[in-house]
């Protein structure tokens, strides 16, 4: 590796069980922070850092360098903050992993299941933080867990929007997070999951039926388990939507972070062979917020696009047979106008074809993403962003709320 040139260079001899946290200023002309890992071993959030390698550290990063044994380390550039802490949930997390083991361990004994573990907490208490944490633990001893993406605000797999799940193979990149080869990605179209909680909870259901599928036929999913990351909303139809997938799931073990009330209700609400243990947040965990970039890219498409989920009308407005419920999955056809621009669109996988084929649109999982930044009404032309390939592997689209502009 380069010498982090010019950049003031900082060490840190950090005693065994503490942790250096450090941020890096956000924004687009912010310095990236280096780190190095000099003597002893640390870990970042679970993956372990080499020795004499610079791990770089993009604006607005919050790391959190963690040491069993004690360990020295060089941070080179000036962070936002920077401090060592011994007051960490790590022994806990650590205990609640080996607990985890255990469970595994007496699957593969009884050729049973390994443990479903749902993760719940209001927002910025470490959620995904504790799930990259077991889910790196479990790969370093040889399982195969699945992510569980529920958090369509924060998807740490896919676009926010979406919901998703991902077999972890190998530990998170220190610098990148886990490797997102082959994700199950399905269209939510906004980042909370009030806006629609009828497709939530049965995107929920549909990705807890695909991975009970595939734990039929893979033994090693099945033992290791999986690790499901759930949103920040917790009251109401938010509290609902835990308690339907820990029954879609058939969870195991419930980890609530830093919320007692929650923690009482899960236990009151849940049958009494889930495991509800309530276990303290980092006071580390700081907020965030997330800037996604994309290549940019013109292309000229013949598409369908839908939103799902129609309006709600009065109940004595609706035809008859027909409930509320039945508007909420019900794809709507946009007609593409200005008001579509900066929108973020899914591409389906769903086959291409006429109106028949719409039927399975809701329950087929996305291929792509696209953003539309131009609509041209009279030439029939918009532009977009689109990492995806070219051409479009499918036609359909799917609407989503959420909007991108790219400020670059
Ligand atoms: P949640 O999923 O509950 O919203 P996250 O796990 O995303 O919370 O954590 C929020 C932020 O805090 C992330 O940027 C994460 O990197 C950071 N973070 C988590 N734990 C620590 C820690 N111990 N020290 C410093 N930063 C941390």
């Amino acid at each position: 590796d380069a010498p982090a040139a010019g950049k003031v260079s900082t060490r840190y001899d950090l005693e065994k069980e503490t942790e250096l946290r450090f941020e890096v200023e956000a924004g687009e002309a912010a310095e990236q922070l280096e780190l190095e890992l000099l003597t002893g071993m640390a870990e970042v959030f679970g993956s372990e850092l080499n020795r004499n390698k610079k791990y770089t550290f993009g604006p607005g990063s919050k790391i959190a360098v963690f040491t069993w044994q004690g360990c020295s380390v060089n941070l080179y550039g000036k962070p936002e903050v920077a401090y060592v802490s011994k007051d960490t949930p790590m022994l806990l997390y650590l205990n609640t992993h080996a607990a985890l083991e255990q469970m595994r361990k007496q699957a593969e004994r009884d050729n049973e299941r390994g443990p479903r573990v749902m993760v719940v907490g209001p927002t910025d208490v470490g959620k995904s933080t504790v799930c990259r944490l077991l889910l790196s633990y479990a790969v370093r001893v040889g399982r195969r867990p699945t992510l569980v993406e529920l958090d369509v605000g924060q998807s740490g797999v896919s676009v926010p929007g979406t919901v998703s799940a991902l077999c972890i193979e190998r530990p998170a990149d220190v610098e990148e997070g886990f490797s997102v080869q082959a994700p199950l990605v399905y269209h939510f179209g906004s980042t909370t999951p009030g806006t629609n909680i009828k497709l939530y909870n049965k995107l929920t259901s549909c990705l807890a039926e695909v991975f009970s599928q595939r734990c039929e036929v893979n033994r090693k999913a099945s033992v290791g388990g999986c690790i499901i990351n759930t949103c920040g909303w917790v009251k109401g139809s938010g509290y609902q939507a835990l308690v339907h997938c820990a029954s879609a799931f058939q969870v195991d073990v419930v980890l609530v972070l830093d919320h007692e009330r929650l923690y009482n209700e899960l236990k009151r609400d849940l049958p009494h062979f889930v495991r509800v243990v309530l276990l303290p947040k980092s006071g580390g965990v700081v907020e965030r917020s997330k800037e996604c970039r994309r290549e940019t890219r013109d292309e000229k498409i013949h598409v369908r696009i839908y939103k799902i989920g129609a309006p709600s009308i009065p109940d004595s407005c609706l035809p008859l047979g027909m409930s509320q419920d039945d508007t909420q999955l019900k794809l709507v056809p946009v007609t593409p106008g200005r008001d579509l621009t900066y929108h973020v669109l899914s591409v389906s996988s769903a086959e291409d074809g006429e109106e028949g084929a719409r039927k399975g649109i809701v329950e087929s999982p996305v291929c792509g993403f696209i953003v539309v930044t131009y609509v041209d009404t009279q030439a029939q032309v918009m532009k977009v962003l689109s990492p995806a390939p070219r051409p479009l592997p499918r036609h359909t689209l799917l609407i989503m709320d959420i909007r991108f502009m790219d400020m670059k």
